[in-house]
């Protein structure tokens, strides 16, 4: 069995801000303790447990605004690279708390995008995951009523506003490209006067890219990424969908089973955005101890 190893993979340059942030946030002995991350920092375990030996600890679980109830009174909190709504900033000012904000500057300019639109009237259809923190800080920048949230084509037939909306489409980051496609074909023949605003990121992007186009070469694809992880879960989905290719999605190497690869002579590799690359490293070594079997 021959490894492919497929470029880009693995960080991207939002991710390795923001965990750089957190780890100078927690280097510098004037910084309040103890110091918190609202959520994962990224969506990876690896990452946390790393961060958890700086002595940052990660809130996980609710929204961010019921996770800041959580941030004790005098103490630091970090904004994850998903982004935050600005009632979180607004309550973190309230409570008086030191925070840091590690939101990806291509989550940004989707807020500052939804911003722009809201001021000029337009309601907002947002093409996000639910339960992922990035469409609930984007979602955030909006009135209530002025954003609805589509994460599949049936949600499209749920989209309550009237035909003559000024309305503005904006995707979330880590989509994969080719679902959000179908899905803004959908929304634009129900409501065709509607603005597209395309926001998946480069990085991820380049990440699909590369991976349906190796995928043409080999027998089958592993993906590591943590099961949290969206655009982990997006590369499996279009490796699956487009090339047409079987993919896996692994946490770690001590999550490969030999028997998988029963048959498979070549096997491509590829990470998601918020995988270290140590994780992939040995995932990758140990798929090459099977290709010697
Ligand atoms: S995946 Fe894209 S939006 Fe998310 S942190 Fe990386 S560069 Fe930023």
């Amino acid at each position: 069995m021959h490894v492919v190893k497929i470029h880009p993979r693995g960080y991207c340059y939002g991710v390795v801000d923001a965990i750089t942030m957190a780890k100078r946030v927690a280097q510098d002995p004037n910084i309040p303790r103890p110091i918190y991350v609202l959520g994962q920092i990224v969506h990876n375990q690896h990452t946390v447990l790393e961060l958890e030996s700086y002595g940052i600890r990660t809130l996980d679980g609710s929204s961010r605004l019921e996770l800041l109830d959580e941030v004790p009174e005098g103490s630091t909190v970090i904004f994850t690279a998903h982004g935050i709504s600005p009632a979180v900033k607004s309550r973190a000012q309230e409570r008086h708390l030191t925070f840091f904000d590690a939101t990806c500057p291509d989550v940004t300019k989707t807020h500052t995008l939804i911003q722009e639109k809201i001021r000029q009237g337009y309601s907002i259809i947002y093409i996000g995951t639910k339960g992922h923190p990035e469409p609930e800080g984007a979602m955030g920048e909006a009135p209530d009523g002025r954003a609805f949230l589509v994460t599949t084509i049936a949600d499209v037939d749920n989209v309550p506003f009237e035909a003559t909306t000024p309305l503005a489409i904006v995707t979330q980051t880590t989509l994969s490209q080719w679902d959000t496609q179908s899905i803004i074909e959908t929304i634009l023949v129900k409501y065709p006067h509607a603005e597209v605003h395309n926001e998946i990121c480069l990085a991820t992007q380049l990440r699909q890219e590369a991976a349906v186009q190796i995928a043409k070469d080999v027998e089958m694809v592993v993906v590591v990424g943590d099961r949290r992880s969206n655009n982990s879960n997006r590369l499996v989905e279009v490796v699956e969908q487009i090339a047409h290719k079987p993919s896996i999605r692994v946490e770690s190497v001590g999550d490969l089973r030999e028997e998988w690869f029963d048959g498979v002579e070549t096997v491509g590799v590829t990470a998601g955005s918020s995988t270290p690359s140590r994780i992939t490293r040995e995932v990758i070594k140990r798929l090459e101890t099977f290709a010697q079997n």
